[in-house]
């Protein structure tokens, strides 16, 4: 039966009527209309679902163990936090580990979580001397060649990839990416200001998790940094843990980048809603302690955040306005990506969910279906 969703948009109390997976109307309804479907009152604020650009794993499981049940494990985690759509993010690796990845998604298995909307590939065409956690020994030189059979072999599933814009042919890459509809972020990167800015003419779009593994801001060489807080029109990741970002950056970043472009993630990895310990990144053992996931060196790999945590962390250190919130969860995401999500309205797509006054999820409904109740 096709539900009405019952919740606070803007203040009202609406019912949002879904068939089919899409939103039919928003309005307050009579009896005759809402008898034809299954009243949800969820007493909470509406939002569209938050997505997630950057997200490895979670809840144990890694994009890398290249299985439908890892996906559905990583999905079923992240939608219990709020994400009704992601982007499965693998990490530098090999072509096979990579191919691997690509090839074991499934379309026809039905995920009870988050919606898989697409890959996006960190790496392996990224700069050596940012490589963060990713393993320097599968960094490789940009190859268009190589994108294009990734691409192929996805199905086109590939959205979104992470490159270093001033590695020699990285300008191939981004022009093959264009025409093959993927945006491209730059990301672990030690580009100077002027090869940024060249990468943002030749059509680069986003920057991967700002100011972590990138040429940071100095005021005689901005690097990637400056570039992107130079650069409007271009979006940027951040991962609002507030142990990769400090809280008066996040606050810096959502008033300089504004907050019509920045963009939540939580580049979580396995560890992320699973008890402190030790577990693998792509092949690296990685330790979870107090909330950061390290290599044995003590670089920070990815994070153990969800995006529920984000946002009361983004309102809690006043870097962000509550209206502001469907922007960077989920409205800018969307619009970069060319997806038709992030607004609660006739014709989109039913992907929404009730947050209590705490910020905290309590429902979360994937294109229709309720697939998480607290
Ligand atoms: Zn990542």
């Amino acid at each position: 039966m096709n539900l009405a969703v019952q919740g606070i948009i803007n203040g009202s109390t609406l019912q949002v009527l879904i068939e089919d997976g899409w939103i039919k109307d928003v309005g307050i309804f009579s009896g005759t209309v809402l008898q034809h479907y299954k009243l949800l009152d969820t007493q909470g604020i509406l939002l569209p679902g938050f997505i997630d650009i950057h997200v490895h794993g979670g809840g144990g499981a890694d994009t890398m163990d290249a299985t439908m049940e890892a996906y559905h494990h990583i999905c079923k985690t992240h939608a219990q936090h709020g994400t009704t759509g992601l982007l499965l993010t693998t990490i530098t690796q090999s072509d096979e580990a990579i191919v691997r990845v690509l090839k074991s998604y499934n379309s026809q298995d039905e995920i009870q979580g988050a919606e898989i909307l697409g890959f996006h590939l960190e790496g392996p065409f990224i700069n050596p001397e940012k490589p963060g956690a990713q393993p320097k020994e599968f960094i490789q030189l940009p190859e268009a060649r190589l994108l294009k059979k990734w691409f192929e072999i996805s199905h086109g599933r590939i959205k979104l990839i992470t490159l270093a814009p001033e590695m020699p042919d990285a300008e191939s890459v981004i022009e093959t990416a264009i025409q093959l509809g993927i945006v491209v972020s730059a990301g672990h990167s030690n580009a100077t200001y002027l090869e940024a800015i060249k990468g943002f003419k030749a059509g680069i779009k986003d920057t991967t998790h700002l100011f972590n593994a990138m040429s940071a801001l100095n005021h005689r060489e901005p690097g990637l940094v400056g570039a992107s807080f130079d650069s409007q029109d271009v979006y940027a990741e951040i991962i609002a843990d507030t142990i990769h970002v400090h809280p008066a950056v996040l606050r810096l970043a959502a008033r300089i980048k504004g907050v019509e472009h920045l963009m939540l993630i939580t580049d979580a990895v396995s560890a992320a809603c699973m008890p402190e310990g030790t577990y693998e990144l792509g092949g690296q053992s990685v330790s979870s302690v107090s909330g950061a996931v390290r290599l044995a060196d003590g670089t920070l790999a990815g994070s153990a955040l969800t995006l529920d945590r984000a946002v009361q962390n983004m309102l809690s250190c006043s870097a962000v306005n509550p209206v502001d919130i469907p922007l960077i969860t989920s409205s800018n995401q969307s619009r970069m990506l060319g997806l038709p999500y992030g607004k609660i309205g006739v014709g989109s797509p039913a992907s929404l969910i009730s947050l209590d006054d705490q910020w905290a999820v309590t429902h979360t409904i994937v294109r229709g279906n309720l697939v998480y109740q607290k």
